[in-house]
């Protein structure tokens, strides 16, 4: 190939071996696939140990903050917090606002950007170069997880198995979820037999 060909993507490849049909869907192509970008989301998950001391401090600073966000009221600080996490874990994870993160357990990549939303493992489809069968130029977020969760102190997480996405927190904040619940633990500490 000389070196001003244009390189031939698994999307192409998998365009061309596509059965013919008059029915073309206007947004759904490998075409516009492959111009996607996944550099910051494989950033974030080979500097996946140094992320999850990151988040253990973040996580702390936000437990101290509870009293703030209880005198102000959680229901108040929804909105700029989300506007912030949307954005923050978008441009780091491209995170889907599930409300219900589990990054810590999956080697920093999120496993909403799996078409097949798995939250337990890969599918049986994983490409021989690692990529997803769905996205035939993304590198499979599982396959990417494991290599992720390797870096991590905590690494094993990612052997739990995980509850079913309730896709009723969907864009909810998962910091101010994971911070009230956080809190509420501690206080039932405190007071033993207060959960009975
Ligand atoms: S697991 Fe959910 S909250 Fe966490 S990055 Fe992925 S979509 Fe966002």
């Amino acid at each position: 190939m000389s070196e001003n060909q244009p390189a031939v993507t698994q999307a192409t490849l998998v365009k061309k071996a596509a059965p013919k049909s008059d029915y073309k869907p206007a947004d759904v192509s490998p075409q516009r696939r492959v111009q996607r970008s996944y550099a910051i989301r494989l950033w974030s998950i080979r500097h996946s140990r140094l992320l999850e001391w990151f988040y253990a401090r973040f996580a702390d600073t936000f437990l101290l903050l509870h009293p703030l966000w209880k005198g102000i009221g959680y229901g108040r600080v929804e909105a700029p917090v989300k506007f912030i996490e949307k954005r923050a874990k978008g441009f780091m994870f491209d995170c889907r606002m599930c409300g219900q993160c589990i990054l810590s357990s999956t080697g920093m990549s999120c496993p909403m950007n799996c078409p097949k939303q798995l939250r337990n493992g890969p599918c049986g489809g994983v490409r021989a170069n690692g990529n997803c069968e769905v996205e035939p130029d993304m590198p499979c977020v599982w396959v990417k997880a494991w290599e992720g969760s390797r870096n991590m102190v905590n690494g094993d997480a990612i052997l739990n198995v995980q509850k079913p996405v309730d896709q009723s927190l969907r864009e909810t904040s998962a910091w101010l979820r994971v911070t009230a619940q956080a809190a509420m633990a501690r206080e039932a500490a405190k007071t033993p037999g207060a959960s009975a």
